[in-house]
């Protein structure tokens, strides 16, 4: 039977669909780090550059511009409506208001698709078909969540008595102890006490925004009862450690209708729904991770809220751990294929510190590694500003000349040119906190000019090795 001219044409379109399908790419991109470690900055220049700065100027590093093979960029509707969307256009608004504001952080989850077309380099793909489209989904997440791992391995009383350690240690315990007296109260035996419970978890929910905010911590559990999302007020969040549970025995099985069984029953579904329910439906969907941390903060406020950035760290690249034995994959298999760690905000520093911003990112990210397998996958460590608030430059000091940025403070708009400090290359020892002063100022951002993508430091880099293979 001899096809028509059109049914040929349509055989030969649904051929070059299919073909086209299978040649398009698709890549789920994740976005963490901790609270104010710069999470939106880092998406909205993502997607700014894509969406605006293609070009060598802007993006030297980044080979499908270099080569002059990127096509185009372009927002589509995202791919899980239930999920919310990162809010680019309000976050490019506040960076193009006169003055420029920071973006509002997100405070959960969120996601948003772009398509990127471009002409395939080399090989099977760029004989077949001159162009290619990858689909990039950036999906951003709480650091905080991650801190919750630990949990999935762990019974209420077990956790509950490592927190009280914590609580009781310094520089929690002044804060904590009047908490930890009223917490003494509940016997575990007691009939339910549901207004009891929910003043205590509230008020625990309390101490560790404090500890956050004022003390400059981060390893703080429950995540989500600091970022709780959706779930804000709901009764699944109303627990927390029982001092109790020092003078119990981990096999006791608690009675029904008691404070106890209650207790142990909201750990159990925030274990089994909440922390479960992330890494299986989320977690396990990531392809790509970049896990971004703010360095030059800790620094600034001291000692303790360097050794506990450390630990989060630590904890957070648990999640990370690709063992074949490890608990994660046994749990959901995930498929992270590569991962960045950056430091951020690299414009508060004059450049020739950012050797040792990086060194020190590696020594943070290294004495975690030791406890984890990464099993392969490509890793990388580097320092970056998503959006550069400043300029460097340098300034005469006593006849001298020595390196020095400037920029506008966020609090009061003046502006001031300073040289922030040195950043060790280090883990910083006691020596380091006795003799060096890291002077940390919260810039406010350069407005936007509608023309020109945000300026940035090494955000092409970070493109590079997180797409780069992806736009071959
Ligand atoms: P998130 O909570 O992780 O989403 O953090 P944000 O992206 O909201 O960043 C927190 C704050 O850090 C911002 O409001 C800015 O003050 C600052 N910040 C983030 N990225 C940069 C950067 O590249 N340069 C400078 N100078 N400040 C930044």
């Amino acid at each position: 039977k001899i096809t028509s001219g059109s049914a040929w044409q349509r055989i030969q379109q649904q051929g070059f669909d299919i073909l086209q399908r299978g040649l398009d790419r698709h890549v789920r991109l994740a976005v963490t780090g901790l609270s104010r470690s710069g999470k939106t900055a880092f998406i909205t220049s993502l997607v700014n550059q894509l969406l605006e700065g293609c070009d060598n100027q802007h993006l030297p590093f980044f080979d499908v511009v270099r080569q002059d093979r990127f096509l185009g960029c372009r927002r589509i509707s995202q791919p899980h409506p239930h999920i919310p969307s990162f809010r680019y256009d309000q976050a490019l608004q506040a960076l193009s208001s006169q003055p420029a504001q920071w973006p509002e952080p997100t405070r959960g989850l969120s996601e948003l698709r772009l398509a990127i077309r471009f002409r395939p380099e080399k090989g099977v793909t760029s004989w077949l078909t001159d162009t290619a489209t990858l689909f990039l989904d950036i999906v951003d997440y709480p650091g905080e969540w991650l801190l919750d791992l630990p949990m999935l391995n762990q019974q209420y009383l077990v956790w509950s008595r490592e927190q009280l350690q914590l609580l009781q240690s310094e520089p929690r315990a002044s804060k904590a102890a009047s908490w930890l007296q009223k917490a003494q109260q509940i016997k575990p035996d007691d009939p339910v006490n549901e207004d009891l419970l929910r003043d205590l978890a509230e008020e625990y929910t309390e101490l560790l925004h404090y500890f956050r905010e004022t003390l400059g911590l981060h390893l703080l559990q429950p995540g989500r009862f600091l970022l709780p999302g959706e779930m804000s007020g709901a009764p699944l969040l109303h627990f927390f450690p029982l001092p109790a549970a020092t003078q119990l025995e981990d096999s006791i099985s608690p009675v029904p209708g008691t404070q106890l069984e209650q207790l142990v029953k909201r750990f159990d579904a925030y274990r089994d729904h909440v922390v479960k329910g992330f890494y299986k439906e989320h977690f396990a969907q990531f392809d790509r991770q970049i896990v971004l941390a703010d360095c030059l903060q800790p620094l600034n406020a001291g000692p303790a809220s360097f050794r506990d950035l450390k630990r989060a760290i630590e904890l957070i690249l648990e999640s990370f751990n690709y063992g074949r034995s490890s608990l994660l994959n046994r749990l959901f298999a995930p498929k992270i294929d590569r991962l960045l760690f950056a430091a951020t905000k690299a414009d508060h520093i004059t450049p020739e510190q950012h050797s040792h911003l990086v060194a020190l990112l590696g020594q943070l990210v290294h004495g975690a590694k030791q406890h984890v397998r990464f099993d392969g996958i490509p890793c990388d460590t580097m320092a970056l500003a998503s959006i550069r608030a400043t300029t460097a430059g340098y300034c005469q000091h006593q006849g001298e000349s020595i390196p020095a940025i400037q920029g506008n403070k966020a609090d009061t708009g003046e502006a001031i040119t300073l040289f922030p400090g040195e950043v060790p290359n280090v883990l910083p020892n006691d020596e380091y906190w006795q003799d060096n002063h890291f002077e940390f100022v919260s810039f406010a951002p350069q407005a936007k000019q509608p023309d020109q993508p945000l300026a940035h430091i090494r955000l092409d880099q970070a493109l590079a090795f997180l797409l780069g293979d992806k736009l071959q």
